[in-house]
């Protein structure tokens, strides 16, 4: 399988050149791509080329919406996205004053299996290429009424199903597309990605120069505790990851932010929040913390909203800065990778009783 939108213009300049065409059969095909178009809906290419574009094995974008779910509250959208290999995958879309926030995934499944995440629970089936990740992004665009020229995805954030990372050379590829002055041309400052801590890979991704907003899922600031919740803190502990992250403020001036499921009883305590402020104090950071999404397999409780407001009332008094994050779309609510578990779980309910 061959995307066309894995190639960045300069690589489907060269695909035209090796093929004959002139260039800007390139810069043609690249606005039909990302408006989100079929090989049958591009009426301006011609039919010669398409055909053998398609004899060659390319695919246009290979994301479809397979379902979406709408939320009567706020706006928001739950999206199913296939793959062309008929893999599935995750994205939400958040309306708020600023634009439209889109949230993806870059692995279908994950292999990291965090304690509280329906994502890792089938382990990693396989890597998004980039132009996959790319087609996310171009179809959730489309479905709300944009194109190349009218975008309706202002922001993007990396915190779907599996760890960016972990799928480096894909997701390093997928930032500089999405962010090519001739593509959808997304800031690097309107792009979150979010990884466990991954150092290793991190600190290759520190030398690309790709001054996104670094997340760190970092869920409790005590290495027993981590280290029972996030199997990754085995290999990279609580002082690495926060290490990491000051790293990255020194080097980009970009405050980091550091996400923290509450779950009860297991990280949420006072002695949780001390060894968080010990930490992170007088580091120019941001705290969001999550009230847990239940994940009926995991069976982990989520902490009270009101004991989140608590938790994080007790950073805010030791200097620390904290959010509680909103929910969102609560109506259609669904932790990361349970829409698509619910879905796969359907299909093989109505394969079983055919
Ligand atoms: S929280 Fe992120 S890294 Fe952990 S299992 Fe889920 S998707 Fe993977």
């Amino acid at each position: 399988m061959k995307l066309l939108t894995d190639l960045s213009m300069d690589e489907l300049k060269q695909l035209m050149v090796a093929y004959g065409e002139p260039s800007f059969r390139a810069e043609q095909l690249y606005l039909n791509l990302y408006a989100g178009k079929n090989f049958e809906e591009m009426t301006n290419v011609g039919k010669s080329l398409k055909d053998r574009l398609i004899a060659d094995g390319y695919l246009a974008c290979g994301v479809t919406i397979l379902e979406h779910y709408v939320s009567k509250l706020d706006g928001t959208v739950k999206f199913l996205f296939s793959l062309a290999d008929g893999n599935i995958v995750e994205g939400v879309l958040m309306r708020y004053k600023y634009g439209n926030t889109l949230c993806i995934s870059t692995q279908v499944g994950c292999r990291m299996n965090c304690a509280f995440c329906a994502s890792g629970l089938h382990g990693l089936k396989r890597n998004l290429t980039a132009g996959e990740i790319l087609g996310e992004v171009i179809a959730a665009n489309r479905f709300d009424g944009g194109d190349l020229k009218d975008r309706h995805i202002t922001n993007v954030v990396l915190m779907g199903s599996g760890e960016p990372l972990d799928n480096y050379e894909n997701v390093v590829k997928f930032l500089r597309l999405v962010n090519a002055e001739k593509g959808l041309n997304i800031s690097y400052r309107n792009i979150s990605l979010s990884t466990c801590g991954l150092i290793d890979a991190f600190d290759r991704f520190l030398q690309e120069d790709i001054p996104v907003t670094m997340t760190f899922s970092l869920h409790a600031a005590r290495d027993e505790v981590r280290s029972e919740i996030m199997p990754v803190n085995k290999k990279f502990g609580v002082d690495l990851v926060i290490d990491a992250a000051k790293r990255y403020f020194d080097r980009t001036k970009r405050r980091v932010v550091f996400e923290y499921s509450l779950i009860k009883g297991v990280n949420d305590g006072e002695e949780d929040a001390a060894a968080l402020i010990r930490k992170v104090k007088g580091f120019p950071c941001i705290v969001n913390l999550i009230v847990l999404n239940y994940v009926k397999e995991r069976g982990l409780a989520a902490t009270s909203r009101k004991e989140a407001y608590r938790f994080a009332g007790a950073l805010e008094k030791a200097g620390v800065s904290a959010t509680v994050r909103r929910t969102m779309g609560a109506d259609i609510e669904g932790a990361c990778g349970q829409l698509r578990a619910k879905y796969i779980d359907r299909s093989k309910t109505e394969e079983e009783s055919l």
